[in-house]
């Protein structure tokens, strides 16, 4: 081996070696969440473990993350709040590490140079009487903060880490433009089961203690990870291509009645949702395994279409007629926000404008609403939404993403395949998902493929409808019109 060679090898992949190393952003400049991620590196997966325990809200925790860098890093931060950190180590040696508002910056005893991998391993105690409040969550003087990331049942709990409190649970670069495969390690008494997204892969029981762990096969991003400890009814079923499905509907009594058996007659209907929504997308179920999660809890009064198992609370428990359209909406974001999921939170309508579109038409295709009566109401009221709420690429506030693009998307959706037909909206949604899926796409990123696959130039269109302050006019439908409502 001559010297020359030796030096090579000592100067990684070309890059300049020690001298060249720098502190990674600590954040990637979302405009709606500035500080949320971290820059320098990519994470590739996450190891995460969480011991439950009954009579303590605090669970001891511990998360592998393996990242490659993608500059030469002298430090470098992940996100991280509510937590207690033990300790840091990166490839195994002991970090040093502060934690300042929702930021672990930790210092490796050496330099992590450019596109090589690394190792950082975090031990905490997370407590789920602590749920911090976004920072930059723009409440209104007086009001609580709705969301608890933690969600406690009677025997349990589930999580709800849209849009950036994964990092409340488990130590991350919680931002979705950074998704990464898990291991998920859940420790629990005999008498509870721990569930998450993934396949269970092993089961070790120990004296009075079972540890579950699940795997994940596809990148999922932070928010969407679905982790939960509870007693529960299983619901093995049999999807589409012979897909399994997994579901676990809580045990537990709220308030002295016990919802499990109203709950399953929601669930009972996966298969059949599943093969009508493959039917309208083209394309078969992402994952390698679909459920649905049942929460004795209201879970903040939401669903969330956490990856491979979505996760309800008790209004899983509610009529069909109420209820078929929101386990479809979830299970359409795994194609569109979890396998596709939104560069930046302003591409938020790509998961929610999708979402509510197949959500509404199976709604109407079970004869359960008036599709084309409610779409004038909802046209009708764009104008005021848009007011209070801003478009939906350009939102107001940081809760817009979960409540404010759904609506606005869903029109615009509804117009394009009024615009090219329904064979073209179908060729533009396929070839979106094919491109795009298991990684982030942008406005942008749609807008080019419905112009592409439409041989149109659709741009004026979409960006009237995502960036516009005005209602644009409901394509085939010219006599609609959409006013602010009056002053009181
Ligand atoms: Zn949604």
């Amino acid at each position: 081996m001559s010297l020359l060679v030796a030096t090579v090898l000592l100067v990684p992949l070309g890059v300049g070696g020690a001298q060249a190393a720098a502190p990674g952003a600590g954040g990637l400049g979302d405009r709606l969440f500035p500080g949320l991620g971290n820059g320098g590196y990519d994470a590739l997966s996450y190891d995460v473990s969480l011991g439950y325990r009954v009579g303590t809200t605090k669970m001891p925790g511990a998360v592998t993350m393996r990242a490659v860098a993608t500059q030469s890093l002298s430090r470098f931060s992940v996100d991280s709040a509510g937590q207690q950190i033990q300790a840091v180590s990166v490839n195994g040696r002991a970090a040093r590490y502060r934690l300042v508002g929702e930021k672990l910056t930790i210092t490796p005893a050496h330099v992590l140079y450019n596109h090589l991998p690394f190792t950082v391993r975090v031990v905490y105690t997370a407590d789920r009487a602590q749920n911090p409040v976004s920072p930059g969550l723009d409440l209104p003087p007086g009001v609580a903060n709705p969301f608890t990331v933690w969600n406690e049942t009677p025997d349990g709990f589930g999580v709800m880490g849209q849009p950036n409190r994964a990092h409340v649970v488990f130590p991350s670069n919680d931002h979705p433009s950074d998704k990464a495969q898990y291991t998920i390690r859940l420790t629990t008494p005999d008498d509870r089961t721990g569930v998450a997204s993934g396949r269970l892969v092993a089961e070790y029981k120990h004296r009075a203690t079972t540890t579950w762990v699940y795997r994940t096969q596809h990148p999922i991003k932070t928010d969407v990870v679905a982790i939960a400890v509870g007693k529960f009814r299983r619901l093995r079923q049999t999807g589409p291509h012979g897909l399994p499905i997994r579901s676990y509907l809580g045990l537990a009594e709220f308030r002295g009645k016990s919802y499990t058996d109203a709950m399953q007659a929601n669930a009972a209907e996966t298969p059949q949702q599943l093969a009508w929504l493959e039917k309208q997308i083209g394309r078969p179920f992402p994952y390698e395994q679909y459920g649905v999660l049942g929460l004795t809890t209201l879970y903040d009064g939401v669903a969330l279409e956490t990856a491979g198992l979505s996760t309800f609370g008790l209004p899983l428990s509610l009529p069909a007629k109420d209820e078929a359209g929101t386990l479809v909406h979830e299970m359409t974001h795994q194609y569109f926000g979890d396998a596709v999921s939104p560069r930046t939170w302003d591409d938020m309508w790509i998961s929610e404008g999708h979402a509510r579109y197949y959500e509404r038409k199976y709604d109407a295709s079970r004869g359960f609403i008036d599709l084309n009566a409610e779409l004038k109401r909802l046209y009708e009221a764009d104008q005021q939404s848009r007011r209070d709420s801003g478009p939906m690429g350009h939102l107001n506030s940081q809760l817009g993403v979960l409540f404010d693009t759904d609506v606005p998307g869903q029109l615009m959706l509804t117009g394009l395949s009024t615009i090219v037909g329904e064979q073209t909206f179908r060729r533009i949604e396929q070839t979106f998902y094919d491109r795009y899926r298991d990684g982030n796409a942008s406005t942008q990123d749609y807008i080019d493929t419905a112009n592409e696959v439409s041989g149109r130039d659709l741009t004026q269109y979409f960006r009237a409808w995502i960036y516009g302050t005005t209602t644009p006019p409901m394509p085939g439908h010219p006599a609609w019109h959409s006013t602010p409502a009056k002053a009181a």
